[in-house]
């Protein structure tokens, strides 16, 4: 059955015209009694959608997968992936992808449901997820939205009045994505390995086209392609870095060529600054710790790479070098945007060579001190330093007069210095305490007030606003090692 469309749907699927191996057709799976429990309305108006059609019955509808709305062609992608370092088939074992929504403004973005049923890629697995997890991944890329970190998004959650099994029955939901594509490193890496080299090109025209358009006419559009995608996420995983965001499982089928953030897992905010720190139950060797996180991007580039060789040279060995030759340049650039970061936090307009030591020394100390990561930048902002241990030492005391001394040599005055910090330090990130309370409410009691105050508060976390200032606090065993899981 198709709605009748009050909705604003405008959908196109240019996916669907690529090489068949990309894709299957493959309708969500009907769920018995579907309720809307959160509805994000300014995406919605941002899509141009009707917000008042979506809360309907029919629009409902459409986000359990029980109606397709007009327009629709609904498949699952196909793509591989090396999970911590194995390279594996995958594909969208519980998503679907309903279509493209064109918006008013002529923008394109992937209309995805997570949670809708079984796939050909399935593999063991049921094709449904739980309620949990889909409002930490809402709460999650809300809130990464606001910080100003390039990430898909979340449109809505409905649960579906159907059990699902994991160690006990938990509540069964689906989530409604917005990506402006769910192109994966580990797509090309599909395509590399089991297609033809003309299914690579035509594919790589495709996300150039989409992505990229102003490539086409490059001298060589796939090195570019590959060059923009290293700078990306480049720039990326600094805003990361810069933020405190330890994504958890940076496998290549989650890395985007995009350069967005994309699956929300076993993901986290640090609490204390230290670069080893881990959340994910299943990264029992810190792979994808905070300190490794750049790391990590360039061996997921360097997959990359290689899944386009064949376009970048008819000569292996000179292809090689070509793809080596760029993937060097992802240190210079993640280094630039990180200093350029840096210095934003810390109220610095110019660049001076010493910078990047004074950086150091107040990271050092952080570490030793066991600093909250944010409330440190966010005490620095404001010339408070009350509750912030690592500021009490002589230590920091000496790190201070440094610092004051080198914003004295810039020629900005000192409000826009503190403007400058305020637009660049979160107030507040989303705390896994208070991510894991919101959730509670949700799951247990219905009580859905919790999470509408939190995200609210995640959506402006530069006000520095009174109303913040209870979500600020790190959680009150700050040693109690967090463990997020994935695969829910
Ligand atoms: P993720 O850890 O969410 O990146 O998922 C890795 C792979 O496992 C993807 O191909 C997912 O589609 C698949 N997957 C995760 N959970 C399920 C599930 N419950 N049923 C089927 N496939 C799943
Ligand atoms: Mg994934």
């Amino acid at each position: 059955m198709v709605d009748e469309n009050n909705v604003g749907w405008n959908f196109d699927n240019s996916y669907t015209h690529l090489p068949e191996m990309l894709f299957s057709e493959q309708e969500p799976t009907p769920v018995k009694s579907p309720s809307l429990v959160i509805l994000n309305e300014s995406l919605a108006n941002s899509l141009g959608l009707d917000s008042e059609s979506l809360r309907s019955d029919e629009g409902v509808s459409v986000f359990a997968g029980n109606q397709l709305p007009e327009g629709s062609k609904p498949i699952a992608q196909a793509y591989a992936g090396h999970q911590f370092g194995h390279f594996t088939m995958l594909g969208d074992g519980r998503a679907v992808l309903l279509g493209e929504q064109i918006t008013p403004h002529g923008d394109r973005f992937d209309i995805q449901l997570k949670g809708s049923g079984r796939t050909p890629y399935s593999r063991g697995g049921d094709g449904r997820a739980v309620l949990g997890p889909m409002l930490r991944e809402y709460i999650i890329s809300e809130a990464m939205h606001a910080l100003g970190i390039p990430s898909n998004r979340s449109l809505a959650v409905v649960t579906t009045g159907e059990p699902v099994i994991r160690e006990t029955e938990k509540p069964g939901a689906i989530l409604t994505r917005v990506s402006s594509s769910h192109i994966r490193v580990g797509t090309f890496q599909y395509v590399a390995n089991q297609g033809a080299k003309d299914d690579l090109r035509t594919f790589a025209d495709y996300t150039i086209e989409r992505h990229y358009p102003g490539l086409k006419d490059a001298d060589d559009p796939y090195l570019s392609l590959l060059e923009v995608v290293i700078k990306n996420q480049a720039f990326l995983i600094s805003k990361w870095q810069l933020v405190g965001f330890i994504h958890g499982v940076m496998n290549t089928d989650n890395i985007t060529i995009s350069g967005e953030s994309i699956d929300f897992g076993p993901c986290a905010f640090m609490n204390s600054y230290d670069p080893a720190t881990v959340f994910s139950s299943i990264d029992r060797e810190g792979r994808y710790a905070y300190g490794n996180q750049p790391k990590m991007a360039m061996w997921g580039l360097a997959r990359f790479a290689e899944s386009l060789l064949q376009l970048l040279h008819d000569d292996d060995d000179q292809a090689v070098e070509i793809a080596q030759n760029s993937l060097t340049k992802f240190k210079d650039w993640y280094h630039e945007y990180w200093l350029r970061g840096m210095r934003a936090k810390l109220g610095i307009f110019n660049e001076e060579d010493d910078d990047e030591k004074l950086f150091e020394e107040l990271l050092k100390l952080m570490y030793k001190h066991e600093a909250d990561f944010t409330n440190t930048f966010r005490a620095l902002t404001y010339g408070q330093f009350e509750g912030i241990n690592v500021c009490d030492t002589r230590e920091f005391e000496q790190w201070h007069e440094k610092w004051q001394t080198r914003l004295d040599r810039q020629e900005q005055s000192d409000a826009e210095s503190k403007e400058l910090m305020r637009q660049n330090n979160p107030a507040v990130i989303p705390r896994n305490h208070k991510v894991e309370e919101a959730l509670e409410a949700a799951e247990e009691n219905g009580d859905y007030s919790v999470m509408d105050r939190l995200l609210a508060v995640l959506s402006s976390p530069y006000d520095h606003s009174i109303e913040q200032t209870e979500y600020t606090s790190p959680p009150p065993d700050s040693d109690r090692p967090y463990r997020t899981y994935c695969g829910t």
